[in-house]
């Protein structure tokens, strides 16, 4: 018998797992530990927590270590982690405070000048923008691919530099490009370098990144894992070398998520599966219902991959499901796009994803607007496509309001 405390499935022990209700009065939730600081027994205990802490000396075997200072560590963002890494099969996990700040600590700590970061695109703006303004001049090398590259394209890019990381957006925002982790990772790691996933599009629900192969996976839990667009947050999670790593970075560089966000996170990490079960199956039938209308030029949703196409083998060996984010193209371009955008009504028009309420955007103008119009273009992000990422309503609801919506364009 394993020696894993976790129950085998993470449905079950995203409800319980981290939380000893004998330890708090009782309490049926965990308690949110709304304190900057925790009070030490004696000065000699405070004096071992910071040698350990700050990695001055190793914890011996047993050793139990109560919390120092909240930007350090605090008992609500050791709930949410252990429920993550559940999640994910990792060993661990680390909270933040967006999911910027989560893939921040991620490029400062393992980005040094002269590395090359290889990474995936299309991929969010915010990830590309800092990619290539803050770390370029610092030194750190870019080079971008697309689905198509195979694993000779990547060590064409490599050449003789120093890899650092191979970063992979898969499905990628917004078009749902697919990426293959397993390749990725053969690849970073035969440069000694590491493959790190954004995971924030399908969710562990869906993908596990991990599981093929992969060394970290990071999310902006603001979207899925958050699920109700009230928080913005992010994680990583990964091995328990790296996650200790990441730890001291992270309280050095004041990431680290606030009890109340962590707390948010632990209550909406209950929901997850059923959350993102209902919005796959609505956007199933959302997505079948724009391939078949005279106003959409084309439809991008993993439900869609017809069985020749060489992503479908990707898809079925990594993915559990396709997920609730389609992106499709009306006919015309920006003005028509508008007029659909202006003109619906149970789908709100916004930023962001992953909610319980249903979102639209245009990435061409929104959360791709800095990204060159050419490279957009050639990627398939184009002035007439729509992102929506869709809710918990009834589908039948939404289907009604992309139909009138539609009529507009
Ligand atoms: N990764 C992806 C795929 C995203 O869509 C986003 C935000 O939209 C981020 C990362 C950044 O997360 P946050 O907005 O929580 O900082």
């Amino acid at each position: 018998m394993s020696n894993d405390p976790r129950p085998a499935n993470p449905g079950t022990s995203s409800v319980s797992l981290g939380h000893e209700v004998e330890d708090h009065l009782g309490s049926l939730k965990p308690p949110i530990y709304e304190t900057s600081t925790f009070v030490f027994e004696t000065a000699e205990e405070g004096k071992r927590f910071f040698e350990v802490a700050y990695g001055l000396a190793k914890a011996r075997e047993g050793e139990e270590f109560g919390y120092i200072y909240s930007r350090l560590d605090n008992p609500n963002l050791r709930v949410a982690e252990a429920r993550l890494a559940a999640w994910e099969g990792a060993d661990d996990a680390l909270v933040f405070n967006s999911g910027m700040a989560a893939i921040n600590t991620l490029f400062l700590n393992y980005l040094r000048p002269g590395d090359l970061i290889l990474y995936s695109t299309p991929a969010y703006g915010g990830t590309v923008k800092i990619l290539e303004s803050l770390f370029t001049e610092l030194g750190v090398a870019t080079r971008t691919f697309h689905s198509d590259a195979t694993e000779r394209d990547l060590d064409a890019l490599i050449g003789d530099r120093s890899l650092a990381m191979v970063y992979l957006e898969t499905p990628a925002n917004p078009t749902n490009d697919i990426f293959d982790i397993a390749m990725a990772g053969s690849v970073a790691h035969a440069h000694g370098a590491r493959l790190v996933v954004d995971n924030t599009f399908l969710s562990p629900v869906w993908q596990r990144p991990l599981d093929h192969d992969a060394d970290l996976v990071v999310h902006s839990a603001t979207k899925y894992l958050g699920g109700h667009s009230d928080i913005t947050a992010g994680v990583v999670c990964g091995g328990a070398e790296d996650i200790d790593e990441l730890r001291h970075l992270r309280y050095r560089l004041g990431t680290t998520a606030s009890p109340h966000t962590a707390w948010m996170l632990t209550r909406s990490l209950e929901t997850l599966q059923i959350r993102i079960e209902r919005q796959t199956a609505s956007a199933i039938r959302v997505a079948a219902f724009l391939n078949d209308h005279s106003k959409v030029a084309s439809v991008n949703h993993l439900s869609l991959l017809e069985a020749d196409d060489p992503k479908k083998g990707i898809f079925e060996s990594q993915c559990l499901g396709p997920g609730a984010m389609i992106s499709f193209e009306v006919a015309g371009g920006e003005e028509e796009a508008f007029r659909f955008l202006n003109a619906i009504d149970v789908v709100r028009l916004a930023v962001s994803l992953g909610g319980t309420e249903s979102l639209a955007s245009h990435p061409w103008t929104m959360s791709h607007a800095t990204m060159a119009p050419e490279e957009k273009m050639l990627l398939g992000v184009t002035p007439g496509l729509i992102r929506l990422s869709v809710g918990v309503e009834d589908s039948d609801d939404l289907i009604e309001d992309l139909e009138q919506a539609l009529g507009h364009v």
